[in-house]
């Protein structure tokens, strides 16, 4: 069945409420959309993506009553959900039954999301819990334009809805709030301080300790095809077979130059920018270094990760 393309977010209700998959655009990346009650529809989800089964994935509802349907609320729960819902900031809870077993890759905690925006607008209109793992092939940088997700999943999923291109660029944090001291098992644009305002103990997990928190942390992520190279400015290497993406002007010599106007733009402009590379088959991608603690540390979390081989 080709896919359906539409700019309409009641056709992509219809698909989703039909029990197919469809994607569409959430202010982080776009999502492949999938009813999360429903086993054959969360199956679709794994084998479009070629997404490994013990890598869970994330539910989207409209608002914390429809959180209560999937989880059982913790007092750090709610603090993080009143702060940060309708937004960019994921909750690990104790699950409840109900969902496909697949969607929580037999674990007895479930990552909720309450998404802004059109993905709010969709949720909304199916009324019931809509799993949205990041509509690209697995290992393939995430989407962030409606173009991006045809190319990696055309013919392979119902719908794409064709919204404008995403507003963060990277995939949403994401908090274990399952106990009385907070863990961000993945860094995203909400940060640390920003948690800690509302949780003061809440830290970063601890990759020494030996537990796996997060599973999706443990395999490849956000690669182009080209090798890519987290650098320094004074250390560029400019070449016709290489791509800079960075805040600074790079010096000349690249076959493609992304630069961006602060960190959020890098942020935003990070996925696209691989894909170009890739598309212009270049070899190489040179990109820039960030350190702090604010939207760096997810930044620099993505970078290391599309460099890691
Ligand atoms: P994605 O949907 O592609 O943005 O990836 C979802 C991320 O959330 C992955 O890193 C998952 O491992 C993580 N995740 C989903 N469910 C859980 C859970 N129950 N416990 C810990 N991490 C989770
Ligand atoms: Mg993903």
């Amino acid at each position: 069945m080709p896919t359906l393309l539409t700019r309409d977010p009641s056709d992509a209700v219809a698909v989703l409420e039909g029990g197919g998959t469809c994607a569409f655009p959430t202010e982080t990346v776009y999502g492949l959309g999938a009813l999360a009650r429903d086993a054959e529809a969360v199956e679709a989800v794994f084998q479009a993506k070629g997404r490994p089964g013990d890598n869970p994935l994330i539910v989207h509802v409209a608002d914390l009553e429809a959180v209560e349907g999937v989880a059982t609320m913790t007092e750090m729960g709610r603090r993080l959900l009143e702060a940060f819902a309708p937004g960019p900031l994921t909750v690990v809870l104790p699950a409840r039954s109900g969902l496909a077993p697949t969607v929580t890759a037999g674990l007895d905690t479930v990552a909720v999301r309450v998404p802004s925006g059109i993905a709010l607008e969709i949720v909304r209109g199916v009324g019931a819990p809509v799993v949205a793992p990041s509509a690209n092939r697995s290992g393939r940088p995430s989407p962030t334009t409606w173009q991006a997700v045809l190319e990696d999943l055309d013919g392979r999923i119902d719908a794409i809805m064709q919204g404008p291109p995403t507003a963060i660029g990277i995939e949403s944090t994401v908090v274990d709030a399952s106990s009385r001291t907070p863990v961000v098992l993945r860094p995203g644009s909400v940060t640390l301080a920003q948690i800690r305002d509302v949780c003061p103990d809440a830290r970063n997990a601890d990759h020494g300790d030996g537990t796996i928190r997060s599973p999706g942390t443990r395999h490849r992520h956000y690669a182009p095809r080209a090798t890519v190279t987290v650098v320094d400015l004074e250390d560029a290497q400019p070449g016709s077979d290489a791509a800079w993406i960075g805040v600074s002007e790079p010096p000349d010599g690249y076959g493609l130059a992304t630069v961006c106007a602060d960190l959020e733009d890098y942020a935003r402009r990070l996925y696209d920018a691989f894909r170009r590379a890739d598309a212009h088959e270049l070899t190489r991608i040179e990109v820039e270094r960030v350190e702090g603690d604010g939207i760096e540390a997810a930044l620099s979390d993505r970078l290391r990760r599309a460099a890691a081989r």
